[in-house]
């Protein structure tokens, strides 16, 4: 029998589509090879993008030449730009100015790599990057929020393959966060703790959704999961805004997300992926009800009619299969998947 879940925070349904459940290697994944050539975004050539907004690299190398280990620009052909956002009635319609920011942040020089085999070290790099530019952002005027994501294989949107992730700065709070809020907020109203907080005790109690967890995160598959493999990372503490996110915090966000990305690779066989991070808009760091986490949703399926006409998803790979197969796979040897028996698992 199918089941409808609920997803507790913005009761939003899903359809776990049990009678047509799916495993691993029902999702083929066409591996395209990485062309390179004349990438923006490699290492000697730094004049072809817009000059550098802020860049990790070696003492002694200047702006816009190489030297660098992360190299933030503005996106060359911005969604958002600087500016002021009074929003304009035109006769019925409404409308504002595009304002905000639109940034790419290049995740390495080299253009063959990947979440899946930079060091620890690099990562940590990365969203340590993250943060520093999060932190120049949320003080700008216009700006009400901040979304950090990152697009990865062209079926998840890159448009460029080399590795990066880009930051939008908004000047209003998108749908998808405002929902957050006022599912957690009313949580919060009726019974007096953060619903983020909560699900976490629960997930560590129930076990079945948890993927890996260390001092400060954990990983699991959701309850009411839209997408087959879809995982969230968490912080353990309490805090809002990725803004307030503390070194140590840092360091165990990017072991774990290694982690999760290389097994993520090991069992599908390096899907395309889009990763998402949802943090408090600008004003909101105190919030007692708000818990900043990253949302990773491997592009396996399609949406559809049923889908974009309803607002309900059909997730065909139940979240604690999903879970049980990426807490097992190894991740020296993807291919060990094969062994793992189907009906043992189901
Ligand atoms: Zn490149
Ligand atoms: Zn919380
Ligand atoms: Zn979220």
């Amino acid at each position: 029998m199918p089941e409808l879940r609920q997803d507790p925070i913005t009761k939003k349904w899903v359809i776990i589509a049990t009678e047509r459940s799916k495993r691993p290697s029902d999702f083929p994944i066409k591996q395209d090879k990485k062309k390179g050539g004349n990438c923006p975004f490699c290492k000697g050539n730094e004049d072809k993008t817009p000059p550098e907004i802020m860049a990790y690299r070696e003492q002694g190398t200047n702006r816009d030449t190489p030297g660098w280990w992360i190299r933030v620009v503005p996106n060359k052909f911005p969604a958002l730009q600087p500016g002021a956002s009074e929003p304009e009635k035109q006769n019925f319609y409404l409308t504002r100015p595009g304002a905000g920011a639109h940034e790419v942040l290049v995740e390495s020089p080299e253009h063959n790599s990947s979440l899946a085999n930079h060091s620890t070290q690099q990562i940590r790099e990365i969203f340590h990057a993250w943060r520093d530019r999060y932190q120049a952002l949320v003080n700008q005027d216009e700006i009400k929020y901040i979304q950090i994501f990152k697009n990865e294989g062209a079926v998840a949107g890159a448009s460029l393959e080399h590795p990066h992730s880009q930051l939008i700065a908004t000047p209003l709070i998108p749908p998808v966060v405002a929902e957050e809020l006022t599912g957690s907020q009313s949580y919060h109203e009726t019974q007096g703790k953060c619903i983020y907080c909560e699900m976490i005790k629960q997930e560590t109690q129930e076990k079945t959704r948890l993927v890996a967890e260390n001092e400060h995160f954990l990983v699991f598959c959701p309850f009411a999961s839209r997408f087959p493999f879809e995982t969230w990372v968490i912080t353990k503490q309490h805090q809002a805004s990725f803004e307030e996110i503390k070194d140590e915090q840092l360091q165990d966000m990017s072991e774990i997300i290694q982690g999760t990305i290389q097994k993520t690779a090991g069992l599908l066989n390096y899907p395309p992926y889009n990763m998402v991070l949802h943090s408090a808009p600008v004003g909101y760091n105190n919030a007692a009800y708000y818990h900043w986490h990253l949302e990773i949703f491997p592009r396996l399926t399609i949406v559809a009619g049923f889908e974009w006409g309803t607002g309900i998803i059909i997730n065909p790979t139940p979240p604690e299969t999903a879970a049980k197969y990426l807490r097992e796979v190894s991740i020296d040897h993807g291919q060990e998947k094969e062994e793992l028996s189907w009906q043992e698992i189901h």
